[in-house]
């Protein structure tokens, strides 16, 4: 290797991406050099794209990624050349309060690929080693992409913390909403409604294994549930979601919404009903059962990949322009 340029998706300010060359990474003490096979668009991209999302300026975006070891750095044993990984994106410092507590993804000095330093999609990244896990067997890198916002949906639902039989309801059926989907279905339980205002994604919520969709309207007459997720990063989707708790109900907060968003909550029942809101963010530690997951096909890749771009397309994707794009979107590198 040496002297390589590549062409790279890069974020310089908000409303401002652009497909440019890039000189090779460089390969520092601790970190590996990947191939990158393909990397996948998401909602963070989006919010990263237009500024409401604190990420690095003049960043390769891209913190779904997975490909083939090119290079080990100095001091890098555990993992050798030709390994196919797959990158979980976010990087603790290992001493804070947090870290030491084992809650890296709370890390007051977290890094994160594809946000605070260069990401994948480009055909070369450098990260640190330690954020490399090993494909299993019979799981494509391409397939693979899906294990970063598969490993959010893990932790997700290890927080939902979630009773065999109960009634569950979700709002939004993007990615994370369809994984979600298939996620409870293994788990064997019954009622699972997926919630969307488009027609395509509830009927995709069908054959992932809902039992039952709505749209936004008809979700917001007499649905109870025990465990409401909100997945699709829309305030409006809150009081709906809120409403629609059992009592002793639990409403998880998924999407990701905007800084500056609001919604209105009504303390009395969640006082009176014993509500329940629960936050999750980022998937720690839960990247090699999501790759488990995938490789199982208890999440079917297929199922949840959707339209291939080039670099260009991405480009447009992440500023929300030109035609709509069926979910995940994703760029495989040659
Ligand atoms: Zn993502
Ligand atoms: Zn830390």
């Amino acid at each position: 290797m040496g002297g390589l340029v590549l062409k790279a998706l890069v974020f310089y300010a908000p409303g401002d991406v652009r497909v440019v060359d890039r000189p090779e990474p460089i390969v520092n003490a601790g970190e590996v050099l990947i191939k990158v096979a393909a990397a996948g668009l998401c909602g963070t991209d989006r919010h990263i794209a237009d500024g409401s999302y604190t990420s690095a300026k003049s960043m390769v975006l891209g913190h779904e990624l997975a490909g083939v070891i090119q290079e080990v750095g100095h001091g890098v044993e555990h993992i050798s050349v030709g390994t196919r990984v797959c990158v979980d994106p976010n990087l603790g410092c290992h001493s804070c309060n947090y870290c030491r507590a084992g809650k890296p993804h709370l890390c007051l000095n977290a890094q994160a690929v594809g946000v605070t330093r260069d990401g994948g999609l480009a055909s070369y990244v450098s990260v640190p080693a330690e954020l490399c896990h090993p494909l299993p067997e019979g799981l494509s890198p391409v397939h693979a992409i899906l294990g970063e916002p598969l490993s959010c949906v893990v932790h997700a639902l290890d927080r939902a913390n979630i009773e065999l039989g109960s009634k569950v309801a979700i709002w939004g059926l993007g990615t994370s909403g369809i994984m979600m989907i298939q996620c409870l279905r293994a788990m064997g339980q019954p009622t699972i409604i997926g919630v969307s205002h488009h027609e395509d994604q509830r009927n995709l919520a069908l054959r992932a294994g809902a039992t039952q969709v709505m749209t936004q309207e008809e979700a917001k007459q007499s649905l109870e549930v025990d465990l409401a997720i909100e997945a699709s990063g829309s305030p409006s989707a809150f009081e709906p979601a809120f409403n629609a708790l059992a009592p002793g109900g639990r409403m998880l907060l998924y999407g990701v919404m905007s800084p500056g968003d609001v919604v209105s909550l009504k303390p009395e029942q969640m006082f009176r009903r014993e509500l329940t809101l629960i936050g999750s963010y980022v998937g720690p530690r839960t990247l090699d059962r999501a790759l488990s997951l995938l490789a199982a096909r208890i999440v079917e890749p297929e199922m949840i990949l959707g339209d291939r771009l080039n670099l260009e397309e991405a480009r447009e994707w992440v500023l929300k322009e030109g035609a709509r794009k069926r979910a995940k979107a994703y760029v495989v590198f040659e």
